[in-house]
């Protein structure tokens, strides 16, 4: 079936078939014409629609033409609508990210859940409207808890963070050249500049770190309701939440 939906760009589809198929040519005519793009008509592109609001860029055919654009000329020439949606498919979906076999179904849980911008970071819950999560910022109060922040930065984990570093930079001495998202990419993902036994020992260490890390939470959790308790009992469930 040759159809798209709007997970496989519909617009860039759209746009495809106004270009290339006579049985949308219905769909060319009603596009507005506007100054000198009045009757312009080119194989590769559809000029761009000049739109004073931002209601008016968002609405069918600005945004539908405006995506379109943006492709590549070979895409947009595909000899198919076949060809060009699996075209545009790969460039819009993400691969799969490997774990490069590591065998440790805690630490790969936690791994992805970092990955995914659903972990127990507060930037991550911030954006999810957990309710225990009012701002963003980490308990350190230095900067928001942020996958780099918690990787490279808090200085609650600045033990964990030694063997960490160690481990990366003894992999590879440049890594300090990079900046803080490519090494917290780097520590997340591994690299395609290395071969898979490389990226495994990678994503290890990242895991090691995440688990110490964590363990040092739960520690510091338990330390906390063991004074709330004994202080302030009725700070409890602020404590637990805070941890959590
Ligand atoms: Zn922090």
């Amino acid at each position: 079936m040759n159809h798209c939906t709007s997970e496989d760009g519909l617009g860039n589809c759209v746009f495809y078939r106004i270009l290339h198929e006579a049985s949308h040519k219905y769909l060319y005519d009603l596009i507005p014409t506007y100054d000198y793009y009045f009757n312009f008509r080119n194989r590769n592109r559809i000029p761009n629609i000049f739109c004073r609001t931002e209601f008016f860029r968002n609405s069918f055919f600005p945004s539908v033409i405006n995506e379109g654009n943006k492709l590549e000329t070979g895409i947009v020439n595909s000899e198919s609508f076949t060809i060009f949606r699996s075209t545009v498919l790969k460039s819009i979906r993400p691969t799969p990210k490997s774990i490069f076999n590591i065998s440790s179904p805690l630490g790969i849980k936690y791994l992805t859940w970092l990955r995914l911008g659903l972990s127990h970071l507060r930037e991550h819950k911030f954006r999810h409207h957990f309710n225990d999560t009012l701002n963003p910022l980490c308990p350190c109060n230095l900067e928001v808890e942020s996958v780099s922040h918690f990787f490279l930065h808090c200085h609650f984990f600045h033990n964990e963070r030694l063997d960490l570093m160690n481990g990366i930079t003894n992999i590879d001495p440049d890594i300090h050249l990079l900046d803080d998202i490519s090494i917290s990419n780097l520590l997340l993902y591994g690299s395609i500049l290395y071969p898979n036994e490389i990226n495994k020992k990678i994503l290890e260490l990242s895991i090691n770190y995440i688990l110490i890390s964590l363990k040092g939470l739960f520690f510091e959790m338990t330390i906390t309701l063991i004074f709330s308790f004994e202080l302030k009992p009725h700070s409890l469930t602020f404590s637990v939440s805070l941890y959590m």
